[in-house]
């Protein structure tokens, strides 16, 4: 029996992302045993290039967690905040939520701080809730999925640290996109996962841990089992992951690193997303009318996706089905934002994800097609 099939669709939306052909091929290569030596000359060149597209000293660990980007934050809070600690945790968005439920659902003494969906953080807000009460562990996002927003991981970071908390970064969906400023921003943990920006199936969490991080983790309890970042770091030392690995994306995830790292090279990686973000703003400009504008805060829009506010008479759902035809998967924006902004009477918004493999030659031709579908629609 064959599993369904459907159309082979060119992904433009925010995870899982496109795949190349040749990365969905090394899904083919042979499975092998995680205890075995290969398993170790392969995740120690994961790690090597994982290291190297990052940047990071030896000050930080880098690890390799079975599960998603939700895994890796998770893990974070088990491990890095004590249960009597106070843990903050700063959203845009949905994905800052995100790591709010994690915390509830896991620590006693839990704030949150949000902002209006579009914008990014404001450092005086964020300052004056710093003032207010002493926080042990200060969560945030850096690139709001489901707005299109890159906050200012560097102000973000020192500005937490001047308090005395500790940063926990979820970059789940820039990753592989961006340079991430770790030097910088010295963020105690910074997460991230396969599906996106890296051009990957899902299935890792992967985790850039501080080494005074670490050491904190030590005198945490209730880590957990598979969240316990002090076993997920001894386990990286050696090259191995604390539970059976996904053989199938380890194979993909050495190819598409060292294509990364030797082929395409790092900065052509993160000039190509730049490239794609003005290319979205030039089309928005250029290519169609004032009713659609970004949703995102100017100064902060991220280069990896673009939230787009369309005007009422433009059916997305209908564009996702007509692009479907066109063998394309559009984003018809962030579900549960676009739920408020209904209730609400407001516009909603579409996103593009420019993220991963898709090139500027890819994006040029969905948007000429993306505008024939919209253009459809008249005011
Ligand atoms: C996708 C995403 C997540 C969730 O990651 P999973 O890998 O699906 O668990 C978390 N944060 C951000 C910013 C995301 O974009």
């Amino acid at each position: 029996m064959k599993s369904t099939e459907f159309k082979d669709l060119i992904l433009f939306i925010t995870g899982p992302t496109y795949i190349r052909p040749e990365i969905r091929k090394a899904g083919t290569y042979c499975e092998f045993g995680h205890r075995d030596k290969v398993a170790k000359v392969k995740i120690e060149s994961i790690l090597t290039n994982l290291r190297k597209l990052a940047g990071v000293s030896e000050d930080y660990e880098v690890c390799l967690i079975s599960g998603s980007g939700t895994f890796a934050m998770e893990a974070s809070i088990r491990s890095l905040a004590k249960d009597d600690e106070n843990i903050l945790n700063v959203s845009v968005g949905a994905f800052g939520d995100l790591y709010n439920k994690i915390a509830v659902a896991n620590k006693r003494n839990v704030d949150l701080l949000k902002f209006k969906p579009g914008k990014a953080i404001d450092l005086d807000v964020l300052e004056e809730k710093l003032k207010s009460k002493k926080y042990d562990v200060v969560t945030f996002t850096h690139n709001e999925t489901s707005t299109g927003v890159t906050n200012d991981m560097v102000e973000v970071c020192k500005l937490i640290q001047k308090y005395g908390a500790m940063t926990l970064v979820d970059g789940v969906s820039i990753f592989g996109g961006v340079k991430v400023p770790f030097e910088e921003a010295k963020p105690s943990i910074y997460v991230t996962s396969t599906q996106k920006c890296l051009g990957l199936p899902a299935g890792f969490g992967i985790i850039f841990v501080h080494k005074d991080a670490l050491e904190k983790a030590k005198t945490v309890e209730n880590r957990g089992y598979v969240t316990d970042l002090v076993s997920i770091a001894a386990s990286a030392q050696k090259s191995q992951t604390v539970t059976t690995p996904n053989c199938t994306l380890i194979n993909q995830m050495e190819e598409q690193l060292k294509y990364i790292v030797e082929e395409e090279g790092i900065e052509n990686r993160f000039k190509r997303h730049e490239e794609m973000q003005k290319m979205v703003a030039d089309w928005l400009e250029n290519s169609l009318s004032d009713d659609f504008k970004f949703f995102s805060q100017e100064g902060y829009r991220s280069a990896v996706v673009s939230a787009i506010e369309i005007p009422k008479y433009v059916d997305r759902m209908a564009i996702k089905e007509s692009m479907r035809e066109r063998g394309y998967l559009f984003d018809p924006g962030y579900g549960g934002l676009n739920k408020k902004l209904e209730e609400s009477g407001e516009n909603l918004n579409i996103r593009i994800g420019h993220m991963g493999d898709i090139t500027p030659e890819m994006l040029t031709k969905y948007l000429e097609e993306l505008e024939i579908e919209i253009k459809k629609f008249k005011p």
